[in-house]
């Protein structure tokens, strides 16, 4: 199995090479060179754990890294989860079932992809014999969830800049109070897209680069995108059987990675109904949805900030086949984007529906939520529960603990939200790096604590 760019300029790679690299050289992102038919599967799929399933999965991907290694590597994984389904399928009605993606360490759905990726830099260390610097920067979510996937990893050091100020308090806290020696946190003065940039900086001086062996992550890794497969497969076989075949997943999206997956698996042979992108304000996907226009605007900070997006980088992937997998035509299109012209693109089939919402309607919605079912929804989950199929059985994907949005949560619904993990982090110390928002003092810290050990 190999892995080709987007864009079609970069040598196929392995996974571990696709892995290892994240972004292609030609700016593209990969995506298996044929996507393997899993139909045939399903039914023996039905009675493994979450790991096994997992590990089942990834043999079609990566097929070098053989079964029992596989088997190890996703049940180590997952076994940092607080459930002992990994992502438990809740019955709200006959009709909406909820997938809880956030029973992992930092509790969000990025925990099911970065927990992975951590174990697989590791291996890579340990195949190469050399160590790795991870560097990203995060408005988040991500950073937190890479964190907890690198922490205590030997050979590695991470490294995560976020904008000082800006991330959600106990955001902060995920990331800098582990009291790990490999992790740093580092929050620069400016916004999330300055600290990106910085990062981008330091990618682009190949000497660095290779002094300190470093690696990006960031969103568009393809060991992520295949790694969120997996729960959607799960929940289909969680289903009863007369409700997989249309059922609906609904998705809270922001950079599409999360909904993609879920497409690429039914690509597979995953037989289930289709996708709903939930956007909130920024809606960029639910306008391309409804018209076919991409077009990007300004980023209005939201109740779901984990979902503000204007620039929803896994969206190339799925561009890849909607132009019938025609590299050339993604590479213009892509740089036609990039110079802010409008583009209109093919109408996408019917897999996807799209809906939206703003703030004030995120708010109604936990509190009605919570009146109609007794259960409590975060922000970026309540999103999905507006135009609700009422046909068939919809699958909400829930991405975050309520936990973690405290102050809305508890104004909507009138009670505190609480989670043990976050409750214990409100007593450690802070560890902070602070540096300039500029890639020279970056660079020189990064070089001093790598070679310090
Ligand atoms: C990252 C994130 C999202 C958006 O996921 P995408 O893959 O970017 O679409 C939604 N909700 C939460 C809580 C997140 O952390």
């Amino acid at each position: 199995m190999f892995y080709i760019s987007t864009r079609g300029q970069t040598r196929p790679h392995t996974f571990s090479e696709a892995v290892e690299a994240g972004l292609a050289t030609d700016g593209g992102l990969f995506l298996p060179e044929k996507l393997p038919d899993i139909a045939g599967k399903l039914a023996g799929w039905a009675s493994l754990s979450y790991a096994e399933l997992a590990a089942e999965f990834f043999q079609l991907f990566a097929p070098e890294i053989p079964a029992e290694e596989w088997r190890a590597l996703t049940q180590e994984a997952y076994s940092k989860f607080d459930s002992p389904d990994v992502a438990p399928l809740k019955k709200l009605s006959d009709q909406i079932h909820v997938l809880e993606l956030w029973h992992g360490p930092t509790l969000a759905f990025k925990d099911f992809a970065l927990q992975l990726l951590g174990l697989l830099y590791k291996r890579q260390v340990k195949l190469k014999g050399k160590k790795l610097a991870v560097l990203g920067a995060t408005s988040g979510d991500t950073g937190s969830a890479a964190i907890h996937g690198c922490m205590g990893q030997d050979g590695i050091d991470i490294f995560i800049l976020y904008p000082n100020g800006r991330v959600a308090p106990l955001q902060e806290r995920q990331m800098a109070c582990t009291g790990a020696s490999n992790v740093y946190a580092i929050p620069m003065p400016g916004t999330f897209d300055d600290a990106q940039g910085v990062v981008k900086e330091c990618f682009g001086d190949p000497a660095f680069v290779s002094a300190v062996n470093l690696s990006a992550v960031n969103s568009i890794n393809i060991a992520r995108v295949l790694a969120q497969c997996v729960y959607y497969i799960w929940a289909w076989l969680k289903l009863p059987a007369e409700a997989r075949a249309t059922v609906e997943f609904v998705v809270p999206t922001g950079n599409f990675g999360n909904v993609l997956a879920g497409w690429l698996a039914q690509q597979m042979g995953l037989p289930c109904g289709g996708f709903r992108v939930a956007t909130n304000q920024n809606d960029i996907l639910y306008r391309f949805f409804e018209s076919g226009e991409y077009k990007q605007g300004e980023v209005r900070p939201s109740y779901a900030p984990s979902m503000d997006i204007q620039a929803a980088s896994n969206f190339e992937r799925y561009l890849y086949f909607l132009l019938g997998k025609d590299q050339e035509q993604v590479r213009q299109v892509m740089l036609r984007m990039k110079q802010g012209e409008r583009v209109t693109l093919p109408k996408p089939k019917s897999s996807f529906r799209a809906t939206r919402m703003d703030d004030a309607m995120i708010a109604d919605t936990i509190a009605q939520v919570w009146r109609d079912y007794s259960y409590v929804v975060d922000p970026h989950t309540a999103c999905a529960f507006t135009g609700l199929a009422e046909d068939r059985v919809s699958v909400v994907l829930s991405t975050a603990s309520p936990a973690k949005f405290p102050e809305v949560v508890q104004e909507a619904t009138g009670t505190e939200p609480l989670h043990p993990t976050l409750e214990a982090l409100k007593d450690k110390a802070l560890q902070t790096y602070p540096l300039e928002s500029s890639p020279e003092p970056l660079k020189a810290f990064i070089r001093e604590k790598v070679s310090g050990k």
